[in-house]
């Protein structure tokens, strides 16, 4: 019998769970890639870099597919790309294939899973079989609870737990290469729509040193494994090459998350282990977001929805725009916006910037950086989110308040990346540039950036801003 593939967050040839076990299973394998209308319809921009991003993954995959078949001494494979509502499209298109399965790589979000349930109900009633699997985590669900047999709430047990759990077996890769002759042309009429077809325009993306697809991600991973043992010194300065730059494409699956933790393992070292802390906390959060999809769109701890948030348009704009007079999180704003990508020590400082300075509900930032981010993934977006708000699942409670003038002078004491977004604030002297507004007349006038002119004042006091929110975490206490 024959088998159909849906590829959706694991846009690779190598190393992939649900291709494995298809080509294993049958006689025929046809792989298929949808442009979900009803992902697409709800982005908020018709310039989106993960689409242009998404597009070149989805190229090259149709390449490597076809590839792949032949080294294996097949006819030749490819993929099927289709553009409308994938819940209509794969139960049809399994039916004008006459596909006995569709295999497909498990996601954790309440919306996938929705379209997934559809999906296999929808397979069923036609008498085809939805089979899913792990892929994209080490662990997930089920797999890391506590001795009690509860799901963790706190990282570090959780991460200790996890490490005791990992083997070779839970890192061993999937071969695909060894049944690829299996793989089966796409029927014709299936060719890759253009950007255009799709109501998208381009992006900056190619600009960017962000290079997309399998290629993209292969390339990255080499220059980081030359990184990765300087991760730990390095990875809290946002103008330090320090991180490794891969979570597009640990979001998009054109990187298999696998080998990337195998690598660390095996090398060892506190580099290494700080760096595969990272790829916890992303297993961490979509176990989250999996026992408890209630913090899509509410705080982890119940009692933070009570928190009175203001309501402040204006500062949230401000924010948004790289306006607040603070240079940091201008900066940090700006990269965001110019990019796409904003380095991890600053997505903390902004986003307590948002909470704990502007008083403002994490839900707008989150937002926002939803609609920005090309690495935008649920589970790690909500759990930082909410990490910095102190509405999560943290050990630290509320009164963790970044102070972003002191952030900003130990993690860019010289303002070199503060510089590099603000060019307004070039000539500014290393002793002011965290805090222009402390600069005299003078200073202001021979660094050509006058506060109110030139460059915003503060729009808010943070001495007063931690007073208030102080505050306003005590009022849900009682
Ligand atoms: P590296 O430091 O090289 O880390 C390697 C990988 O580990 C990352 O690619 C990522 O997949 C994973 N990782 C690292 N830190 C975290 C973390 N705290 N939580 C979950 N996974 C992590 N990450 C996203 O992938 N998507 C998001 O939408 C996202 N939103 C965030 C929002 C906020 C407010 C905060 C504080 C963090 C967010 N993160 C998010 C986590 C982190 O900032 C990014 O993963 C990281 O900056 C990506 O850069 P990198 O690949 O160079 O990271």
């Amino acid at each position: 019998h024959s088998a159909l593939v849906w590829f959706r967050r694991d846009l690779r040839t190598h190393d992939h769970t649900a291709l494995y076990h298809a080509l294993r299973g049958a006689r025929r394998v046809f792989c298929a890639f949808v442009f979900d209308r009803e992902i697409l319809d709800a982005l908020p921009d018709r310039r989106d870099r993960r689409v242009e991003f998404i597009h070149a993954a989805v190229a090259e995959l149709a390449q490597g597919l076809d590839a792949l078949a032949r080294t294996a001494g097949g006819a030749g494979g490819g993929l099927i790309v289709r553009h409308g509502r994938a819940d209509g499209i794969i139960p049809q298109l399994a039916r004008e294939l006459g596909v006995a399965q569709v295999f497909a790589n498990r996601d954790y979000e309440p919306a996938a899973i929705a379209r997934d349930r559809r999906v296999a109900e929808r397979l069923a009633a036609d008498g085809v079989g939805f089979a899913d699997f792990k892929d994209q985590v080490i662990f997930e669900r089920d797999e890391v609870l506590t001795q009690a047999g509860q799901p963790f709430r706190v990282f570090t047990p959780y991460r200790n737990a996890w490490l005791r759990k990992l083997d070779g077996f839970h890192l061993q890769s999937y071969p695909v290469e060894k049944y690829a002759a299996r793989l089966a042309a796409p029927p014709a009429g299936h060719a890759l729509p253009d950007l255009a077809a799709l109501g998208f325009e381009a992006t900056n993306l190619s600009e960017l040193r962000l290079p997309p697809g399998m290629s993209g991600g292969r390339r990255l991973c080499a220059e980081f494994r030359a990184r990765i043992d300087r991760y730990r010194e390095a990875r809290d300065f946002p103008a330090v090459k320090g991180v490794s730059y891969l979570s597009p494409h640990l979001r998009f699956g054109t990187v298999s998350v696998r080998e990337l933790a195998a690598f660390a393992w095996h090398r060892g070292g506190v580099g290494a282990e700080t760096w595969l802390s990272e790829l916890i906390w992303r297993d961490f959060f979509h176990m989250i977001l999996w026992h408890h999809p209630h913090v899509a769109d509410a705080a982890f701890r119940p009692e933070c929805d009570r928190i009175r948030w203001d309501d402040a348009p204006e500062l949230f704009a401000a924010w948004c725009e790289g306006r607040t007079g603070y240079p940091i999180v201008d900066a940090a704003m700006r990269q965001l916006e110019q990019t796409g990508y904003m380095h991890n020590r600053l997505r903390m400082i902004a986003a307590s910037f948002l909470t704990k300075d502007l008083g403002i509900d994490w839900r707008l930032g989150e937002r926002h950086f939803a609609a920005k981010l090309l690495d935008y993934d649920l589970a790690a977006n909500n759990g930082g989110w909410q990490w910095a708000a102190s509405t999560g699942c943290d050990a630290q409670p509320y009164f963790r308040i970044f102070n972003p003038v002191a952030q900003s002078q130990k993690f860019d004491a010289q303002g070199r990346f503060i510089r590099r977004y603000l060019p307004e604030l070039a000539q500014v002297p290393d002793r002011f540039i965290h805090a222009p507004w402390t600069m005299g007349g003078l200073d202001q006038q021979a660094a050509r950036a006058r506060i109110g002119q030139d460059y915003p004042a503060p729009v808010v006091d943070h001495a007063a801003a931690r007073e208030r929110t102080l505050a306003r975490f005590a009022a849900i206490k009682g």
